[in-house]
């Protein structure tokens, strides 16, 4: 596995699915494929937020959070007001919501945000919260089917970010393909992400480099 699909640097590493509307590594489809079946005969209609992101959407992300550009929000769901807040205030701020560049699980394909399409109509906004998660909103059921599923023995699938380490909010929504992504993240290092932020036009660099060793811990290397 070469640096660039680690970062998220080889967008031929991916191919689209039609019926899911999103970049995908190739080995995801068909297990992907398998429990959207399994969750149709449950009720649900599985659909997806996002896969496969690469690293300038991420970095053009960013950039636009640390800027102003783009609204940050708190854990409760309200805007962050950044202009008061230091550079490592900022730094944390954004990844309360959002991966650093080269350091998403997106960033391989592997990693899928989900939710039940069947409990919404056209005009819903999906948000992507642990509160659309639980009763009384759109995904609770399906958030109880997708838990009891996960823990069968051979489900391919868990989710990394199950609870609140400290770092990322808690994303029920969001599983990992386990074969392709644990191999992923076992080649993955902190020399890479470093020198990859390094070699990068990236706002908040310093701030960035300074906390990598502690980003990296909460955010990659998880399992
Ligand atoms: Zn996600």
């Amino acid at each position: 596995m070469n640096k660039e699909r680690l970062l998220g640097l080889d967008d031929n590493s991916v191919v689209y699915d039609d019926h899911f509307k999103q970049f995908l590594h190739p080995d995801v489809i068909v297990p992907l494929q398998e429990l959207s079946r399994v969750a149709a005969e449950a009720g649900f209609l599985l659909a997806l937020a996002s896969g496969y992101r690469n690293f300038s959407r991420q970095l053009l992300i960013w950039n636009q959070k640390v800027s102003g550009a783009r609204a940050v929000y708190d854990s409760e769901g309200n805007i962050v007001n950044m202009t008061i807040l230091s550079d490592d205030e900022k730094l944390w701020a954004i990844l309360r919501w959002s991966a650093l560049p080269g350091a998403s699980r997106h960033h391989w394909g592997t990693d899928v945000d989900i939710y039940d399409r069947s409990k919404i109509d056209a005009n819903y906004q999906l948000q992507l919260t642990v509160a659309e998660t639980v009763e009384p909103r759109p995904f609770a059921e399906f958030h109880l089917w997708l838990t009891e599923k996960l823990a069968e023995k051979n489900c391919p699938f868990y989710r990394p970010y199950a609870v609140d380490k400290g770092g990322v909010a808690p994303e029920p929504w969001h599983l990992s393909y386990t074969p392709v992504a644990n191999q992923m993240s076992a080649q993955f290092s902190l020399d890479l992400l470093v020198e990859q932020i390094q070699q990068t036009d990236i706002l908040l660099k310093e701030s960035i480099l300074r906390n990598i060793e502690e980003i990296y811990q909460r955010f990659i290397k998880i399992d």
